[in-house]
């Protein structure tokens, strides 16, 4: 069910200076920079083989990420896996037990549509299901 690592977010304060810290390991910039609103990300991707690492910074206080930070500081924020139909994955693990934070499908970034489910259920982290469009 599951295709791919697609993504690790990482939650970060300042996504200048968390650029820089990839740029110097990946020795690239960033590949994909985009806003959220919906979310109030501001967000960039840097491809590393066939997954990427997503960095998140919070654009408003209110933003989950934001209250991610507070909480727990900088880091892991979730981990996203590639789905081929995002609807029947969501509907499987329901029916499994799971919470899924969405009862639709939400925009992602990068063309994508994502579904969140509970880090109490899944170990510990916030796992992301994504689906290209
Ligand atoms: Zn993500």
């Amino acid at each position: 069910m599951l295709t791919k690592i697609d993504h690790i977010g990482i939650a970060v304060n300042d996504l200048e200076s968390a650029m820089k810290v990839y740029g110097d390991f990946t020795l690239k910039d960033a590949d994909h920079v985009e806003e959220l609103d919906s979310e109030g990300v501001k967000i960039a991707f840097f491809n590393v083989g066939e997954s990427a690492i997503e960095l998140l910074q919070p654009t408003r206080e209110d933003s989950p990420i934001a209250k991610f930070i507070n909480k727990r500081g900088e880091g892991i924020h979730h981990i996203c896996y590639g789905v081929k139909d995002l609807e029947k994955s969501m509907e499987n693990l329901v029916k499994l037990g799971y919470k899924c934070l969405d009862e639709k499908p939400r925009n992602g970034a990068h063309n994508t549509r994502v579904a969140f489910f509970h880090p109490k259920q899944t170990l510990g982290t916030l796992i992301e299901l994504s689906e290209k469009k």
